[in-house]
């Protein structure tokens, strides 16, 4: 029998306690940081499982570190629990039927994926049991992928270092590696404070925030010409100052996204970015307050272990659907365009 077919058989033995584990997480829909129940019931079929759990690593209550050997190599899976808000489901309906009005629900799987790391790692424990394989296999219980980034946090602390590599992976419509550059990403406040006064009797005694934010879109969009192709400056007026053209505004806000291809070049356009803001500010006589909200670095893919999976990956037979499985996706799908076409026809009413 071969390594993957030994592991595939590992992972069919212990299936029931895997769809037990989707099921529930499915039902706890937490959402980012908030995924106490969640991760709770991971460790403990973790621990049932031979793992030993070191919960609310790096200061956050829900994220964990589950190890299983002492030895090299380190082998790491990431896995993922948070759930959306409003996107409540009773499960095994292929109709849209939540379990609460506006409550939280998994849109992208987050059920199986957290579920998956977890066949994963008990499967190649197993496997190194039966096999007197030297080495150490660890699952990361990581909050908030949907959105909060606590890898980064984990990141940040140290918690990956010791590792050799780590695998992840996300629900998707079709089996296959992952090939994906993600962009780096800066997201900030620019915050303008100014003067008011009224626009038509004492104009000149007022200074505009808002004029400050639309000089510094202006300088912005200047500056496009001259960063490099790849990056991607978008912004949104998160505060217009008011909604009275007669009164100068005082305060204005406006909310940048900034991202390319490696953090190094969102570091130096964020910076040009701060210069045009301090220009406004100049420009306008008013204050200005930069609130650095969050941030992530590029991921850096590795090529090698990703062929490694493409060719373990295509010595597997596809999944193999019951004629029940298949009905069920066919009533979903049908229900989704269902609801998209009625969804059309309000917005057209
Ligand atoms: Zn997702």
């Amino acid at each position: 029998m071969s390594h993957i077919q030994a592991v595939h058989r590992l992972i069919e033995e212990k299936s029931d306690l895997f769809t037990d584990m989707s099921d529930r997480i499915w039902e706890f829909a937490e959402t980012a940081f908030l995924e106490k129940h969640s991760s709770e019931y991971i460790i403990s079929k973790l621990e049932e499982q031979g793992f030993e759990v070191e919960r609310g690593v790096c200061g956050i209550e829900t994220a964990f570190v589950a190890t299983f050997g002492s030895a090299k190599p380190i082998v790491g899976f990431l896995g993922e629990y948070d759930a959306l808000p409003s996107l409540s489901q009773e499960k095994g309906i292929a109709e849209y039927k939540p379990i609460a009005s506006g409550g939280n629900g998994h849109g992208c799987g987050h059920n199986l994926l957290g579920t998956g790391s977890f066949a994963a790692a008990v499967a190649v424990k197993d496997y190194m049991e039966e096999n007197n394989v030297i080495g150490t296999v660890k699952y990361f219980g990581c909050p908030a992928e949907e959105f909060g980034d606590g890898k980064a946090f984990m990141a940040k602390a140290g918690i990956f270092d010791d590792l050799d590599f780590a695998l992840c992976w996300h629900p998707a419509p079709i089996n296959s590696v992952f090939k994906m550059d993600v962009l780096a990403i800066n997201q900030v406040y620019f915050r303008f404070k100014g003067r008011s006064a009224h626009a038509a009797a004492s104009p000149h005694l007022g200074r505009s925030a808002l004029d400050a934010v639309e000089l510094m879109n202006i300088g912005v969009n200047y500056l496009r010409e001259h960063i490099i192709p790849e990056a991607r400056v978008h912004y949104a007026v998160t505060n217009t100052g008011g909604d009275a053209p007669n009164v100068v505004q005082s305060n204005a806000e406006v909310l940048y996204l900034i991202r390319a291809p490696r953090v190094s070049q969102v570091q130096s356009i964020y910076e040009r970015v701060c210069k045009i803001a301090e220009g406004a500010a100049l420009m306008t006589e008013t204050e200005l307050e930069i609130v650095f909200d969050s941030g992530s670095s590029d991921m850096i893919e590795n090529h090698t272990l990703d062929a490694v999976l493409d060719e373990n990956l295509r010595k597997l037979d596809p999944p193999k659907f019951s004629k029940d499985e298949t009905a069920f996706a066919v009533a979903i799908r049908q229900n989704v365009i269902r609801r998209r076409e009625e969804h059309l026809m309000g917005e057209r009413d």
